[in-house]
């Protein structure tokens, strides 16, 4: 016999390095007409390096004493930044994780948080506040995927509207990276539900949303869309299970290659 051409479809995906979880989800790829991108760990690498820190190495290494239990990639940096400068990490307790905001952890009896810096930036950057005061600002950096670009070229051509991208960082930082990967709509600072309020609002327009996400502070974004894919490789447990399809390799250009096959398959089915 030979194979519907929907589980074909599948194998092929496969090929390119996207697992595409079932028939039905094979199909709905094929029906969308506007993409949204989450920032980091999507059209970024998703492994930020500190750059500067504008305070003391004492606040550094109490940002990572709070950062070290959250998985969020920014944590990742700060805790690397203080391990890289031999810096002795105290112990913390009472950790809690604001989604999309920040961390917060009690430190020899003060309270340390760790959240978006205030202010206008060209980068990443996030403040260090002790006991309610601020003791350091640090600037981060995050490199661009390679291939982001031609799979943002390509993804409009398929849909005929340029991608979006969508993110809980500040304006410079979102604006650094949508020029670096040929963006213009573009929407900074957005907590969680406010993501999914975005794909929400377009859908309510008519549209059939794909969103690529990686599952950190996207999640309800993922699950808000017509179809979501996640970036296996930075993805959360909870995006993959949310996600309609799995890019294992991260590999952006496979996208618009899954995209477009879908669009193949459905023309065969009758
Ligand atoms: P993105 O949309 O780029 O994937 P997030 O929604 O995960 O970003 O985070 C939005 C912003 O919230 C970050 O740019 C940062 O300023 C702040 N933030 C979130 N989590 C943390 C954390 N663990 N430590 C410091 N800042 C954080
Ligand atoms: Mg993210």
């Amino acid at each position: 016999a030979t194979m519907p051409p929907l589980l074909s479809a599948i194998a092929t995906a496969g090929r390119h390095g996207v697992l595409v979880k079932s028939a039905v989800a094979m199909e709905r790829l094929g029906a969308v007409d506007r993409v949204a991108l989450d920032k980091t760990g999507t059209l970024t690498e998703g492994t930020p390096k500190v750059t500067a820190v504008h305070g003391d190495d004492a606040a550094l290494a109490l940002a990572a004493a709070a950062e070290l239990p959250s998985e969020h990639p920014l944590a990742r940096a700060v805790v690397a930044e203080a391990r890289a400068r031999g810096l002795e990490i105290p112990e913390a307790s009472d950790f809690t994780a604001e989604p999309g905001r920040g961390v917060r952890a009690v430190v020899d009896g003060r309270e340390v948080r760790v959240r978006r810096a205030a202010g206008t930036h060209t980068d990443t950057a996030v403040e260090v506040l002790v006991d309610g005061s601020a003791a350091a600002v640090l600037d981060l950096s995050d490199r661009l995927r390679e291939g982001a670009p031609e799979a943002v070229a390509a993804l409009a051509r398929l849909t005929g509207t340029p991608p979006a991208l969508l993110t809980g960082d500040n304006a410079g930082a979102a604006a650094r990276i949508a020029a670096e990967a040929g963006l213009t709509d573009v929407r900074a600072g957005l907590l969680p539900h406010e993501k999914a309020e975005a794909v929400r609002e377009w859908e309510r327009a008519g549209a059939k949303v794909l969103l690529v996400g990686d599952g950190v502070n996207d999640a309800p974004a993922l699950a808000a869309a017509h179809t979501g894919i996640a970036m296996g490789r930075a993805g959360s447990d909870l995006a993959l299970e949310t996600a309609d399809a799995v890019v294992v390799r991260d590999e952006l250009r496979a996208i618009p290659a899954v995209v477009a096959l879908s669009r193949r398959a459905r023309r065969l089915v009758v």
